[in-house]
């Protein structure tokens, strides 16, 4: 199981979330943050802090958001992967 980065998270990039992740596993892409399936230990200290609540469970993801579970996953395999987080 892994947290999942949402729409909400598209252009706006907080990046509150980072700051409290413990192992860093919470990354920048172009339009959106990502959140590394393999090395989110599921702490859950991401989820309350960003302010546009784009954050959730892999499992309680909004039915309308799914589409975030895979994009999230296949982001990390493709050909611009996402980055350290920029400030
Ligand atoms: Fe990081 Fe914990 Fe959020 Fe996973 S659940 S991204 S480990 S803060």
């Amino acid at each position: 199981m892994t947290y999942i980065i949402t729409e909400a998270c598209i252009g706006v990039k907080d990046r509150a979330c980072v700051d409290v992740c413990p192992v860093d596993c919470i990354y920048e892409g172009d339009d959106q943050l990502y959140i590394h399936p393999d090395e989110c230990i599921d702490c859950g200290a991401c989820e309350p802090e960003c302010p546009v609540s784009a954050i959730f469970p892999e499992e309680e993801v909004p039915a309308n958001l799914t589409a975030f579970i895979s994009k999230n996953k296949e982001a990390f395999g493709g050909a611009n992967p996402p980055g350290r987080p920029q400030r």
